[in-house]
């Protein structure tokens, strides 16, 4: 790996505000509060138990925007817990809260495995940045340079099968501490792979499927039913 985390961490922050500037000026970030609310308390009970996994995330400056996008079904995570997810995956998957839980969990479970350092590093590598500098300026807006540039190209190329596996297993963990039902991640990718249409979900070229995922998934179920019906109250970490 060539780009540290530290330094993903750094490229990503400049990366996020950048991406999400052009949907700000259309006032299209985080504008349905009542979905805003519900997003928010569902990632700040994820984030508080990826805290508990890797304790130095804590420092993270954790964010998800909403980007008000109905046609792009999509969610990613940038280095650093920082999270985006498209109005699209809530209108045409209409998922439930657990699974929801499942889409934000297996985002943490890329930030917190370190993915996006790891795309980064391939991206300055194969100066895929460099070539791609015309068109992400020319379609996106896009004043990124370098690492930063890195970072923003890095949540739009595909995730290995074996980085998928490792979200999916992360995500369910995480989703059932913070007490949700483990069964919605079979249910989640089976909603997922019915949405067609014209086009397939972004979010299956950015998170090709593994083999067998909604098995693999199914068979984690036994192990995770304890962490879902502890008892007790969940902490939560606090977004803004
Ligand atoms: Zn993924």
């Amino acid at each position: 790996m060539i780009v540290s985390e530290d330094s993903a961490i750094a490229a990503s922050k400049t990366a996020y505000t950048e991406m999400l500037k052009p949907y700000a000026e259309k006032g299209e970030i985080d504008n349905d509060p009542v979905l805003k609310n519900r997003v928010y308390k569902i990632t700040g009970r994820l984030i508080a138990q990826a805290i508990k996994i890797r304790p130095e995330t804590k420092n993270w400056d954790w964010s998800i925007k909403i980007i008000d996008d109905p046609e792009t079904v999509n969610a990613w995570a940038m280095a650093g817990g920082k999270m985006a997810l498209y109005t699209g995956l809530i209108e045409k998957i209409k998922p439930s809260d657990d699974e929801l839980a499942q889409v934000l969990g297996h985002e943490i479970g890329h930030a917190l495995a370190k993915h996006s350092a790891e795309k980064m590093s391939v991206a300055m590598a194969s100066q895929v940045g460099v070539m791609a500098v015309g068109i992400a300026t020319k379609s996106n807006g896009l004043a990124l340079t370098g690492a930063s540039l890195a970072a923003a190209l890095a949540v739009q190329m595909p995730n290995s099968r074996a980085a998928e596996s490792e979200a999916d297993r992360i995500g369910i963990e995480l989703a059932a501490k913070a007490g949700y039902d483990p069964h919605a991640a079979v249910t989640l990718w089976e909603k997922m792979a019915k949405v067609g249409g014209k086009r397939p979900p972004e979010f299956f070229s950015t998170h090709p499927a593994p083999e067998h995922r909604e098995q693999k998934l199914a068979s984690l179920i036994p192990q995770m039913m304890p962490y879902y019906e502890q008892k007790g109250t969940r902490p939560v970490y606090n977004l803004n």
